[in-house]
């Protein structure tokens, strides 16, 4: 449960170092626009795309505006950070219930 939480908070962060890695490239604000966006045709993503990972699955890596094809570098990113976290929390919380 607490280890589900650490990975959908990392994955999420994942998403955010994707948004923030594909702005940076080009030059972008990182702040404008607020909303993540499609990176074919520049429609604004839905709430399912938000999800990290998940939405990227549901449409099967096609974009849902456009059907245009997702990298799978932002679900894999996503996947590793949220994973990561979990990990890192499920060694954490591990440690202080052993008492050490
Ligand atoms: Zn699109």
């Amino acid at each position: 449960m607490f280890s589900g939480l650490a990975f959908f908070c990392g994955a999420a962060f994942g998403s955010w170092a994707n948004m923030l890695a594909y702005r940076l490239r080009r030059g972008m604000s990182v702040w404008h626009p607020p909303r993540s966006f499609c990176d074919i045709c520049g429609a604004r993503l839905g709430l399912i795309e938000l999800i990290p990972v998940l939405g990227w699955a549901v449409s099967a890596g096609r974009a849902r505006c456009c059907g245009g094809k997702v990298s799978p570098i932002y679900p894999l990113v996503e996947l590793a950070a949220g994973a990561l976290a979990a990990a890192v929390a499920w060694f954490c919380w591990g440690g202080l219930r052993s008492g050490s």
